[in-house]
């Protein structure tokens, strides 16, 4: 208790020439919060600490502990995180990573003003919807196109707009919920669709869809199950001939396809899963799916299909609430254009991720192994440093049964460090967000991006070289 009464007051650490310094850089009250919440802290600490403190002591605590929440608090709460897990669409890691032409372009349109709204042709009001709608209707083959804010919203959209007070039919197999808390029934309810629930959890067949076709029936629904796959006694009904049965009823189908992806990577290993242009030729009404999963752009809900449908939604009031702004017009736009431009394995990261070859992989998981050996092999926490051969994962839903093989580092440490380890990687910055695999922290090479590798291999001999924890 003796050390409380050393605490400095608030007006004497502000005389510090160091806390001067930051006076002329911020605003007074700030700095001022900020150095409460130090002094705060180190009270609460001092409180439970049963040796004797010098008052010097304690006030340069104070001011380094204030110049840390300084750093911190100018950072904002969003960090950089590189992602060391090998999930390559990892949801809570922000999706996907964006390409350096949706940035750019992102940025020019960001800081000055721009066309979003204006026919520039004939200088009067335009519709910021024209923006994406012909790249997105040459690109799959549909009449055309509309993006909201995400792919819930566009669920949302083209159930309010197609069957409101009417009914839906779906089958029981396609009801999940996906990451987020995104569930399907109650996304379809929220729209004031009814729902036709058909068929059982593990098997629906067509007959189970025109079983129930009846006058209020709007449409037909079929969803992605994402990452969650029936496997053995099971069956589904297949697309074309939920298409068939539609026509024949003169009823819509529509599809959430979650991911949805614009290019065939079958010559990558990743087969069964339908492109958006593939589902349009099958004749589907309407197809949504989003932004930032395997398309690799910004957070969007894509519709397309036919214009009657589109042009309904367009008029829909809704969608005003659900519109996307013109970042996001932006970056999808970019993003578009490097499909159109045929080599989005080259410029879009999340293709590029994925279509790295085994070679390329282990290539760049020995030279992480070797940097990582050179910097922190000596120290005494490390018990050992192994090249591992691995399951990665493609994430956002899509694939959920597949694994891609790749490459990583293996790092065991002594004394159960690794948890403490792990946690401190997590608060650097940038952060470094890696998989624990029997007791050893798993970094796969797959998800880094260019420089991070480097990066991590400073950031993790800068965590093992401070000692961590203690206030002084
Ligand atoms: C991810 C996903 C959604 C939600 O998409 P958001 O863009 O996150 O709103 C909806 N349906 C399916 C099948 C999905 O995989």
């Amino acid at each position: 208790m003796v050390n409380l009464k050393k605490i400095p007051p608030v007006d004497e650490i502000l005389l510090h020439e160091d806390v001067q310094g930051l006076l002329t850089r911020f605003n007074r009250d700030y700095v001022i919060n900020l150095l409460r919440t130090a002094i705060d802290d180190i009270r609460e600490e001092l409180r439970s600490l049963q040796e004797e403190i010098e008052r010097d002591a304690i006030k340069q605590e104070v001011i380094k502990r204030l110049q840390k929440k300084v750093e911190q608090s100018s950072r904002g709460t969003l960090e950089k995180v590189i992602n060391g897990t090998g999930v390559v669409l990892h949801t809570n890691l922000g999706r996907a990573p964006m390409g350096e032409r949706a940035l750019n372009y992102m940025s020019a349109m960001a800081v000055n003003y721009n066309n979003l709204e204006m026919d520039l042709e004939r200088g009067e009001r335009g519709s910021r919807y024209v923006h994406v709608e012909e790249i997105l209707t040459r690109l799959t083959g549909a009449e055309a196109a509309l993006v909201v804010n995400n792919n819930a919203a566009a669920v949302m959209l083209g159930l309010n707009t197609m069957a409101r007070d009417r009914q839906v039919i779906v089958s029981r197999g396609q009801l999940v919920e996906i990451g987020g808390a995104f569930r399907i029934p109650e996304v379809m309810k929220l729209s004031g669709a009814g729902l036709v629930e058909v068929g059982t959890t593990n098997k629906t067949y067509i007959s189970d869809f025109a079983g129930v076709i009846a006058e209020e029936t709007a449409l037909l629904f079929t969803a992605h199950t994402s990452n969650y796959k029936i496997i053995g006694f099971s069956e589904e009904v297949k697309l074309s001939e939920l298409v068939k049965l539609g026509q024949e009823h003169g009823i819509p189908v529509m599809q959430d396809l979650g991911s949805g992806i614009l290019y065939n990577m079958e010559d990558w290993g990743l087969k069964d899963e339908p492109t958006v242009q593939e589902c349009v030729a099958a004749g589907v009404d309407i197809i949504t799916f989003s932004g930032d999963k395997l398309l690799g752009g910004p957070q969007a809900g894509i519709i397309v299909g036919r214009k009657k449908y589109i042009e309904a939604m367009k008029k829909n009031q809704l969608t005003r609430a659900l519109r996307v702004d013109k970042l996001t017009i932006a970056a999808l736009e970019a993003t578009l254009l490097e499909y159109l431009e045929g080599k989005p394995e080259e410029t879009i990261p999340v293709i590029r991720m994925l279509c790295r070859s085994s070679e390329q992989l282990q290539y760049q998981a020995e030279e992480l192994l070797n940097d990582l050996q050179n910097r922190i092999g000596a120290l005494p926490q490390v018990a050992s440093l192994t090249l591992v051969d691995l399951e990665d994962m493609v994430g956002g839903g899509a694939y959920p049964t597949y694994k891609i093989p790749g490459f990583g580092v293996d790092i065991e440490f002594h004394d159960n460090a690794l948890e403490k380890v792990a946690r401190e990687l997590r608060l650097g910055s940038p952060a470094l967000v890696t998989r624990k695999q029997d007791d050893k922290m798993r970094i796969s090479v797959r998800t880094l991006l260019k420089g991070d590798a480097e990066l991590l291999v400073d950031l993790i001999a800068g965590v093992l070289s401070t000692d961590v924890g203690g206030w002084r």
